[in-house]
């Protein structure tokens, strides 16, 4: 018998204000990002809304974190932790920066910890990326403590935890840059996009010049490119469109959030199911709602949440991040070269590297593509199609 699919309402985050500077944009003629009135507005307002100094913007997540990690200017072949599952725009930028990722288990939470870090932790590493993934916040405070002790930076992907709280501050704000992808599924989104923040004035002065081809603009003679760079700007429909979004952000998350817990509640206790409790110490903002179902009846349950019509991604990447990228797993990367590995030492190969609570994970995940714009009737729904699934396939 065929199941009829639940319809769920679509997300819009692009409202009318975004329209109006859109034509405002158009109407001046230029969109170029430079000296452009809506990218530096969003780049201040952007710092504002965290409490940080600066804000820098670029074309995507992933050129953020380029950026970020460029201005750092760490020596080729250091090393930089990540955490093992997360998006490949967190670990490319690492590559052409010649640096060595190195990958470090997750807790149950899905966070990283102190503990995991140090697990890795060499004298050859020079920076920790801490991802915040799903909208869980990770240990910032621990770890820039550890970073501090070390002598090493701390960056902190955000591109999934936007305006999510740690203590008294922002995710993002506990490391020396925090990097936001505003990539379409991301809590604010201008299609693709990103900013950084940082309180650091010459970490901000070397990111603008490299997402802007290294260039400083308005010396008197012949141009002066200081910094190696790319041109990673922004344009002004971009920041047009996120620009609005910075006033809706903190109901999108206190909506996710709500959205949750109702969630939670429906699969509270259902059989084989664990409800995700994010990293204790933060509140999560739930980029998306991961579903944890015992390993053995995942895949048939995800078959049947399929049925549905739900909005799902069993496995969420479906591997640790090391073994999806030609780049890491067989250091495909410049040439034949093998750079920056050639830097790393004598032997390294992600081959051996042992992240079990990653993998458990990754195992028992069902990405469910939860949003703001969802109904609590929608919602419930949900719950009760996941109940049903579990009940057919577990009971
Ligand atoms: C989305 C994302 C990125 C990359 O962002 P893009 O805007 O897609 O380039 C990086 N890291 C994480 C954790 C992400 O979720």
């Amino acid at each position: 018998m065929a199941t009829p699919p639940l319809t769920l309402t679509k997300r819009q985050p692009f409202g009318p204000e975004a329209l109006e500077n859109c034509a405002t944009a158009l109407a001046s003629g230029s969109l170029s990002s430079v000296n452009g009135p809506f990218t530096t507005r969003l780049e201040t307002e952007f710092a504002a809304f965290y409490g940080a100094r600066h804000g820098v913007a670029a074309s995507s997540g992933t050129a953020v974190i380029h950026t970020a990690v460029a201005a750092l200017r760490l020596e080729p072949g250091t090393e930089v932790i990540v955490g093992a599952i997360t998006d490949a725009g967190s670990v490319v930028p690492l590559l052409y920066e010649g640096l060595i990722p190195v990958f470090c288990d997750l807790d149950e939470h899905l966070g990283m910890t102190v503990a995991n870090v140090e697990a890795v932790l060499t004298e050859r590493t020079g920076a920790i990326m801490l991802i915040h993934l799903f909208g869980g916040a990770s240990d910032s405070e621990g770890l820039r403590r550890l970073a501090d002790e070390r002598g090493i930076i701390l960056l902190e992907d955000c591109s999934q935890a936007h305006a999510t709280r740690r203590g008294d501050s922002y995710v993002g704000t506990y490391g020396h840059i925090g990097m936001f992808s505003m990539q379409q599924s991301k809590h604010m989104t201008s299609g693709d996009g990103g900013v950084a923040i940082t309180d650091d004035d010459e970490l901000a002065a070397r990111m603008r010049l490299f997402r802007d081809k290294g260039w400083e603009r308005g010396t008197p003679h012949a141009r002066a490119y200081p910094h190696l760079g790319l041109n990673y700007r922004l344009t002004e429909l971009q920041s047009a469109v996120a620009l609005p979004q910075l006033a809706t952000l903190p109901g999108v998350i206190s909506r996710r959030r709500e959205l949750a817990a109702r969630l939670d509640a429906k699969l509270q206790g259902l059989p084989g199911v664990s409800v995700w409790q994010p990293p204790e110490g933060g509140e999560a903002s739930y980029w998306c709602y991961p579903i944890l179902i015992d390993p053995e009846h995942r895949d048939a349950v995800a078959a049947r949440l399929g049925e549905f019509g739900l909005p799902i991604s069993p496995g969420y990447v479906g591997a640790p991040i090391f073994e999806c990228l030609s780049a890491t797993r067989e250091q495909v990367t410049f040439g034949t070269s093998g750079y920056p590995f050639t830097l790393a030492p004598e032997g390294f190969s992600y081959a051996d590297v042992a992240v079990p609570g990653a993998r458990d994970a990754l195992a028992r995940i069902i990405v469910f593509w939860m949003h703001e714009a969802m109904t609590d009737d929608e919602i419930d729904a949900v719950g009760d199609i996941v109940a049903g699934a579990c009940q057919d396939v577990v009971a």
